[in-house]
């Protein structure tokens, strides 16, 4: 064998494949905060670009050996910071073919095979969620952009009902869209609403538990006689707790009112018949926003924009709006911000597939069911108490007082086997728990309860 037939003709991603081996084969078991801090990290990177460039494979090195100690392993089964999924391994394969196609998602004649694969993956989510089977399905960057996408249909779609075209004439003159949201919205919905020239929303008061009261927005819209918008929210991010949907929507409609719901991570529950009644009624809203990154543990990144009237979506993104309303298929660009994009919504298609609509139902049951076990153990503990109503994925604990909770949190931290993340939540200091990940058990909820009671003794 000559040397040249010997020769990795790939050695990049031959290292690449090594190295994203080893990380996954230690992720669940390996310290779960970054080793080093951001300045640290930042250090191992060269102030100034060299002007002669390096061999490809030792790129690759180079990354690993200035990045990996910086790295969070967010994919281990006991993190639990933030809203933070893991990654379902059939979807990261799929990711990396994402990659090594380089296809460009937006239009469907240039590059059907990866726009029918989103397309199907669309249609299952749809399936899934139970929403109107012939809504318009976006792939965004996520939930935020997801939440843009949607508010911006709705936008668009209460304006034209009052005879004004935003896509011609902008939001100068325009008449004032008056946006209706829960006090425990998410501040995406914020972002989203700034990014759209519509400011601050109208907040109408929140439950204990965060949840809209769906008479004060009565109350409210009893007032509208004009466009308006109002945001649900499907799962907060303290409680896990759902808006009502049933009234508030009913109440919208006779307004005249589009009605959009956040629910980043909380839409799964429509997956499963055991946690339905945390959304029922949500499927009579006019657009939705979901993560895959968070409950589908798809990797970063990927959200889902859902808009009922395929109409409303092509309106306030069709590049040729008029041309292409009527046209019989949409491209897939004209139902996001985005022209040009990588194939975000195949990785979801791969998911979908390898859990079926049985493993995607296990998946969500399964981190609620978690969740009430963390919750039950830490409650046995001395002097926490259990702050939210546990009814979905995420769990709040607090202690004694606000230094405890603080201090249980920073030895959590320290020791690295867990990884809830801090907040305040009804006026104290809390600790935050969110089963995001698909791989945590029983095993990792007594490991997590064991080690809340180390960092308290
Ligand atoms: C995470 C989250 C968002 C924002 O999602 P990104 O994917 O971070 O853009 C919006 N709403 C809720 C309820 C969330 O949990």
């Amino acid at each position: 064998m000559t040397r040249s037939e010997g020769a990795d003709p790939r050695p990049e991603l031959s290292a690449a494949f090594a190295h994203a081996r080893r990380w996954l084969d230690g992720v669940a078991e390996r310290p779960i905060p970054a080793s080093r801090d951001a300045a640290q990290i930042a250090e191992a990177f060269p102030e100034r670009l060299p002007a002669r460039g390096t061999a490809p494979a030792e790129v690759v090195e180079d990354l690993v050996a200035a990045a990996e100690p910086g790295l969070m392993a967010s994919q281990s089964p006991r993190f639990y910071g933030w809203v933070m999924g893991g990654t379902l391994p059939a979807s990261l394969a799929a990711d990396w073919l994402v990659s090594a196609w380089d296809q460009n998602a937006g239009m469907r004649d240039a590059t059907p095979g990866v726009v029918a694969a989103e397309d199907a993956a669309a249609r299952w989510l749809l399936q899934l969620l139970g929403l109107p089977a012939d809504a318009a399905v976006g792939f965004t960057t996520g939930a935020t952009m997801a939440n843009f996408t949607g508010l911006a249909a709705g936008r668009d779609a209460v304006l034209a009902s009052h005879g004004w075209d935003t896509a011609h004439d902008g939001l100068a003159g325009a008449p004032r869209i008056r946006v209706i949201a829960g006090q425990e919205r998410h501040s995406s919905v914020d972002m989203a609403l700034r990014y759209l020239g519509l400011g601050e929303p109208e907040l109408v008061p929140s439950d204990a538990q965060g949840r809209i009261d769906p008479a004060a927005l009565r109350e409210v819209l009893a007032g509208v006689d004009g466009p308006a918008i109002v945001c649900l929210q499907a799962g907060n991010v303290h409680s896990g707790a759902f808006d009502p949907f049933e009234d508030p929507i009913a109440a919208a409609h006779e307004a005249g009112a589009w009605v959009h719901v956040d629910g980043a991570f909380g839409l799964w529950a429509a997956a499963s018949p055991e946690l339905h009644p945390l959304v029922a009624g949500m499927a009579g809203a006019d657009s939705w926003a979901t993560d895959a990154h968070k409950t589908l543990n798809v990797p970063y990144d990927c959200g889902v924009a859902v808009v009922a009237d395929p109409v409303a979506m092509t309106r306030a993104f069709g590049h040729r709006a008029e041309y292409l309303i009527d046209a019989a298929v949409p491209d897939p660009h004209e139902h996001v911000p985005e022209l040009s994009r990588r194939a975000r919504g195949v990785p979801v298609w791969a998911a979908l597939a390898s859990l079926g609509s049985e493993g995607v139902r296990e998946l969500v049951e399964g981190m609620a069911a978690a969740a009430r076990g963390i919750a039950a153990g830490l409650a046995a503990l001395p002097g926490a108490s259990i702050v939210n109503d546990v009814v979905y994925t995420q769990v709040c604990v607090a202690f004694e007082d606000d230094a405890t909770t603080t201090r249980v949190l920073e030895r959590l931290l320290a020791e690295g086997e867990v990884r809830p993340s801090p907040s305040r939540w009804a006026g104290r200091g809390i600790i935050r728990i969110s089963v995001s990940n698909w791989q945590t058990g029983e095993d990792d909820v007594a490991r997590t309860v064991a080690a809340f009671e180390r960092a308290l003794g």
